[in-house]
């Protein structure tokens, strides 16, 4: 049933191809003539004819070679790179949960707007789009309907945009209340405020489409490592965990717990980017990626944009981009910081920071950084842009006869009663059961790739694990590269396959999803993407 839904997807997908191909096609109709195919080449023929024998062959061949050189370099010269960008609000109504943590506190105030920034390129040829959602999650089944709105609204096909979640966990639900965010929501019918995240996105596209100028780019790298813990640790002893089992690795043990060994991971330090600007030097966007979950310091009923929104503003007013016409278009994507937080377990406990302190500290970090690179980056008139997407097909976990046991005996106990195993057993129970009912035994994870340049983007609909991704940055053919987590849907935690041996929250049954060899899976199927745009 899953695979025919799919293939029926995939011929509309070719079908939109064609679209877009003969839209390109009319662009280059007779008529439509660039300056630059006027050149003509003033050859003087009666020279070929004065050389002799094979002489004559070779230096016709030579010649013929020049001019096919020439028409190569005039055939990328009379393309125009173009970029847009723009902000779309996508501040929910008041009432609505606030999800992130296990407890969903009903959104009180709106500390800061949230909104989807999109960033569309074209190299004349290939057009595309990055937008980021303020938000912890998008399904894929909300992220497919506004991709749909995109494709009529713009002619843009879903492989050549690429929607993702911020990870804001002081965002509204875009997926109902309690389990039914957590549920297999394709086909069921669209709440309030996935309709407007919808369209909202899908206006967002549109606009910067209609903001597409001539433009240059460029990008770098910097590092900020000291913002960036690995959360997991191992302990001195097994710790249990809501099955009744124990785990070797516990997530956030608390600042100065004895019974830590040393973390389970490392973390990734880098920051990428990528700036646009006019020809004339006026900053249009600045899309960038580094590898922390969100920092938080939220009250419980606010709604924020976290450190994402704040580095939005601060890079702004460091590029002097302020009160322009149209407005600069500030981004940062979260890299792959499912096991990454900002909390120094390590460390002596540190000073207690107001609400919305924290997150100014390390959005500043990160934007001086890249302010400081960015000042000695080329920004460059033409790169070739290419995209392209599959659908890896993953096997789902499912509960064991033994869990489904225990699942039974859990549910099956009074609301009052004390836990046997640890405080959050009745919930995973319910996952779990929730899982065992609505979730296919196979799922397709799309994975997307980008190649802009020199420059490669990966996108997954996972939390990945730093390792993964910079296993991801080694392999890639392009340098740099960097991974959007969480992108074109959200399928929970991807641990690493050694991960999933030492136990802990990431590799729980429901809060991780998959087998444990995905991560690996979407590694390789996305060096073979890559390979394609080579
Ligand atoms: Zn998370």
């Amino acid at each position: 049933m899953l695979f025919k839904i799919k293939s029926e997807g995939m011929k509309k997908e070719s079908a939109r191809r064609v679209v877009t191909h003969c839209q390109w096609l009319s662009r280059k109709a007779p008529g439509n003539i660039y300056p630059q195919d006027k050149v003509e080449y003033n050859l003087n023929s009666n020279f070929l004819f004065a050389v002799k024998g094979r002489y004559k062959i070779y230096l016709f061949s030579v010649l013929i070679f020049i001019l096919s050189m020439m028409d190569n370099a005039q055939g990328q010269s009379d393309k125009v790179f173009r970029a847009g960008a723009s902000t779309s609000n996508i501040t929910p109504m008041l009432g609505e949960p606030i999800v992130g943590n296990f407890n969903e506190p009903l959104a009180e105030n709106i500390h800061d707007d949230l909104h989807a920034r999109a960033l569309v390129l074209d190299d004349g040829d290939t057009r595309i789009a990055i937008v980021l959602v303020d938000n912890v999650g998008v399904d894929q089944a909300v992220l497919d309907e506004a991709k749909k709105l995109i494709f009529a609204q713009t002619g843009l096909p879903k492989d050549r945009v690429l929607i993702a979640s911020v990870h804001d966990h002081s965002a509204t639900s875009a997926g109902g209340k309690g389990l039914k965010r957590r549920g297999w929501l394709f086909g069921k019918p669209l709440d309030e405020y996935q309709t407007f995240l919808i369209r909202r996105i899908a206006d967002g596209v549109q606009v910067a489409v209609k903001r597409l100028e001539p433009a240059r780019i460029g990008w770098g790298v910097g590092k900020v490592p000291q913002h960036l813990f690995n959360r997991r640790y191992f302990m001195k002893e097994p710790v249990r965990n809501p099955f009744g089992g124990w785990d070797k690795v516990q997530m956030n043990p608390g600042i100065g717990n004895p019974k830590v060994v040393r973390p389970a991971g490392g973390t990734d330090p880098e920051v990428s980017f990528i700036s646009v600007q006019s020809v004339l030097g006026r900053p249009i966007a600045l899309l960038a990626n580094y590898s922390l979950h969100y920092v938080g310091g939220v009250p419980a009923n606010d709604i924020s944009g976290d450190y994402f929104a704040v580095f939005a503003n601060k890079i702004q007013k460091l590029l002097k981009a302020e009160d322009q016409d149209p407005p600069f278009v500030g981004i940062m994507s979260n890299g792959t910081s499912g096991d990454i937080n900002n909390i120094d377990v390590l460390g002596k406990p540190t000073k207690k920071y107001k609400p919305y302190e924290k997150m100014q500290v390390v959005a500043e970090d990160v934007a001086n950084e890249v302010f400081r690179v960015y000042q000695n980056i080329k920004h460059q008139n033409w790169v070739k842009i290419q995209a392209i997407q599959s659908e890896l097909l993953l096997n789902v976990r499912r509960a064991t006869p033994e869990m489904y046991e225990h699942i039974t005996r859990i549910l099956a106990r009074p609301d009052t009663a004390k836990p046997l195993y640890h405080p959050l057993e009745k919930i995973y129970a319910q996952r779990i059961l929730q899982m065992e009912l609505e979730w296919p035994n196979q799922m397709y994870a799309p994975l997307q790739a980008f190649r802009i340049g020199d420059l490669g983007i990966a996108a997954i609909p996972f939390e990945v694990f730093t390792k993964t991704g910079l296993d991801i940055k080694a392999k890639s053919p392009f340098k740099p590269t960097f991974t959007i987590e969480i992108a074109n849907g959200y399928y929970g935690y991807l641990p690493t396959p050694d991960q999933h041996e030492w136990g802990g929250y990431e590799t729980w049954l429901s809060t991780n999803r998959v087998e444990p060899q995905a991560s690996e899976k979407i590694v390789a199927e996305l060096m073979n993407l890559f390979s394609k745009l080579k």
